[in-house]
């Protein structure tokens, strides 16, 4: 379905939206609802088929497509990125700084420095690598960043072994709010967005020790269940909110973060 702001035709027409993590799970949703909403979309990922296939997608709904092979945690490859996608398109309208990975799940006495700097790099330098380079590129223009944080960086019980992701996803909250700050000179808007359980590819490449298993605490629900599903939720929903916050709908919203967990924090 095209997303339309009634009378006045698609709500991203002739915009640029930047996607990290584009070839699966949240990212591809949301790169494609973007799409859908008039966006024209740079693909953000390591190489994959699948972000082939999303490149594809939009490009046959008429809109333009462009699938940048790039490390999120890459400096210089995620300037050239930046550089190239913006010669491309002109000014950039959105950025969704969403590529992340669980990494490794070990209880703090067995997880190796590398682990951890494993997932603090993709999923917080990484989002401030994707911030940094978009500024030049939308301050004179203004316009919206969002970025994928988790219910897991603030919440009472994540699971054993959570320590590095929940640290990362902490870390994206508290740079929204800073990045929010500094950039509302510019009018760009940054958002924080925290899914619970959502269902995607992102256990693929989880790694967990046993010792996390054998220590782990059972909790009253089985992990993942949320009131409003009674399970995980689909990307696409998570969509429905980033398209949310990268429309002028949500022109007065920055600095914040916005749970979408079917209530499952409140457990
Ligand atoms: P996913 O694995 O389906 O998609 C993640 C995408 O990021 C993949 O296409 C992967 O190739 C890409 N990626 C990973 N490392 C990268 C790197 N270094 N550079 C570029 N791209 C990279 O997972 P998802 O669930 O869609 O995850 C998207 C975001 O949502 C992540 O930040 C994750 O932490 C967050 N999140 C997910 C859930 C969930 O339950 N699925 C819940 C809360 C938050």
């Amino acid at each position: 379905m095209q997303q339309t702001n009634e009378g006045q035709g698609l709500i991203l027409a002739g915009k640029t939206a930047i996607v990290t993590g584009a070839g699966s799970g949240i990212g591809r949703a949301a790169a494609i609802k973007l799409a859908r909403a008039g966006a024209n979309v740079c693909l953000f990922d390591l190489m994959d088929d699948r972000t082939e296939d999303v490149e594809q997608e939009i490009r046959d709904m008429g809109r333009e497509a462009e699938f940048y092979d790039v490390d999120v945690s890459n400096s210089g490859r995620m300037e050239a990125a930046f550089r190239a996608a913006a010669e491309r398109f002109g000014s950039l309208d959105v950025l969704f700084a969403n590529a992340g990975i669980n990494g490794t799940l070990a209880p703090i006495e067995e997880l190796t420095p590398e682990a951890w700097d494993e997932t603090l790099s993709i999923n917080l330098r990484g989002t401030f690598l994707a911030v940094k380079n978009t500024i030049p590129h939308m301050k004179t223009n203004g316009g919206s960043i969002i970025v994928t944080s988790s219910i897991n960086g603030n919440r009472k019980y994540s699971g054993f072994g959570m320590s590095a992701y929940s640290s990362s996803k902490a870390g994206q909250v508290a740079f929204t709010k800073m990045a929010a700050l500094e950039l509302a000179r510019y009018r760009i808007r940054v958002n924080a967005i925290c899914p619970g359980a959502i269902k995607t590819n992102i256990g693929e490449n989880t790694h967990r020790t046993k010792a996390v298993d054998d220590i782990s605490i059972p909790v009253e629900y089985p992990e993942g269940s949320q009131p409003l599903e009674h399970g995980p939720g689909q990307p696409e929903q998570v969509a429905d909110l980033v398209l949310f916050l990268a429309s002028a709908q949500s022109s007065h919203i920055t600095g914040t973060e916005i749970y979408i967990d079917g209530a499952e924090t409140l457990l």
